[in-house]
């Protein structure tokens, strides 16, 4: 049958959505230029397809531009069509910038680092998902058993990264069941949100192609672990050199960063509604979920909202290049590129008000709040109805 290339212009939406519209692969040139039409109250739409109140009703006109440096390509040779899709800014009709774009906000926010701080934010998102139709057996947590029984479609998202021109590293059976995790290299910017947003892309194309039903939903069962979004993240001078480690400091982390971090987290209250923006965000929340139930700056710890990450010693790559520190309160409920917005908002705001370097925990701050503990915790297991009614990660570490 005789068919027409069509390339996908897409944004991804507070609602955590990519949408968009397609035009015919011979008009990119044209629309890389003038977009798409584009709907201000799309940005309305929920993740359940409501439409929240709109300021816009029916009214309004917009652009969706692509943006030629995040489009993909990507052909399965499964017979199937090649995908083809491309980010871009939601923009007036004019071609300025429209308030709700979120990729936007983000370069926004990324202008302000620069500005206060002369610093490029350098990172990566990991990404826990689940996929929902295979039903896999318990007692395959991190098994061999538990990869081989998707290494097909690791295998076809593993090629389908490489293709879209991200950088593979690794992929796993995390612990629940059904879950897995994938992690990608870092990049510096607005690449940052674009190549997650792309990931997510990738996984939910390949996924679909192997009649797989992928999930990255915060929280699948209230019994078992959630969904996170992790963000990896260093800071970089004007050079490309890292200012995140400094050798002498305890921690490894630097007055800066230091100082970033305790931005992120004294704002985290706030930007907890952007980062993890679902009604079941906050169960995932939870400690002994190993997600981020406090408030604090962890050494290595997976249950800080902040956690300082290891380096390996063996590595090619140099410690310092190696250093980072993680955001683990996010969820892919929420946009990437709003999550990093406002991570990069609350940080440079801790470098503008230079704020106190944040007190390092290396505890599990758990055992602290014994009357916060739910009689028969197990590790990693789940008591819901006792936390029920905890505030998020309200509890401030005391160090
Ligand atoms: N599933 C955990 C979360 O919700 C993270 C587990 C891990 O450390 O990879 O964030
Ligand atoms: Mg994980």
């Amino acid at each position: 049958m005789r068919s027409e290339p069509l390339i996908i212009a897409a944004t991804s939406d507070i609602a955590g959505k990519v949408r968009g519209k397609s035009f015919p692969a011979s008009q990119f040139d044209k629309r890389l230029k003038s977009g798409i039409g584009w709907t201000p109250t799309n940005v309305q739409i929920t993740c359940f397809d409501s439409i929240a109140d709109s300021p816009y009703g029916a009214l309004g006109d917009l652009t969706l531009i692509p943006d030629s440096k995040t489009y993909v390509e990507l052909d399965l040779e499964d017979g199937k069509p090649v995908e083809r899709f491309v980010l871009g800014n939601i923009c007036e009709t004019d071609g300025s910038t429209w308030e709700c774009c979120t990729r936007s906000i983000l370069r926004a926010a990324l202008e302000r680092l620069e500005a206060v701080a002369n610093l490029t934010l350098y990172g990566a998102f990991e990404h826990e998902f689940h996929l929902v139709a295979n039903g896999s057996p318990p007692g395959n947590a991190y098994t061999t058993s538990g990869f081989r029984l998707q290494r097909e479609f690791a295998e076809v998202l593993v090629a389908a990264i490489k293709q879209a021109g991200l950088q593979p590293d690794t992929f796993m059976k995390e612990y629940g069941i059904d879950q897995y995790e994938v992690t990608i290299g870092p990049v510096s910017g607005l690449a940052i949100a674009d190549q997650a947003t792309i990931l997510r892309e990738l996984v939910c194309i390949c996924a679909e192609r192997l009649q797989l039903n992928p999930s990255f939903t915060p929280l699948r069962d209230p019994a078992d672990v959630g969904n996170g979004v992790h963000i990896h993240m260093s800071l970089c001078d004007n050079d490309g050199n890292t200012v995140t480690y400094d050798p002498k400091s305890r921690y490894g982390l630097s007055q800066i960063a230091g100082q970033f971090v305790a931005g992120i987290l004294k704002y985290l209250d706030s930007i907890a509604a952007l980062t993890a923006p679902s009604v079941i965000s906050c169960n995932r929340l939870m400690p002994h979920r190993w997600s981020a139930a406090f408030n604090n700056l962890g050494f290595r710890d997976r249950e800080a909202a902040v956690r300082i990450c290891p380096v390996n010693s063996l590595s090619d790559i140099a410690e310092m290049d190696q250093f980072n520190f993680e955001f683990r309160a996010a969820d892919a409920a929420a946009s990437p590129y709003l999550a990093l917005a406002a991570i990069v908002h609350a940080g440079t705001q801790g470098i503008e008000e230079e704020l106190d370097f944040p007190t390092v925990t290396e505890e599990d701050l758990c055992p602290r709040r014994k009357s916060m503990l739910p009689t028969g915790l197990h590790i990693k297991g789940i008591v819901v109805e006792r936390y029920r009614n905890a505030s998020m990660m309200t509890p401030k570490a005391t160090g």
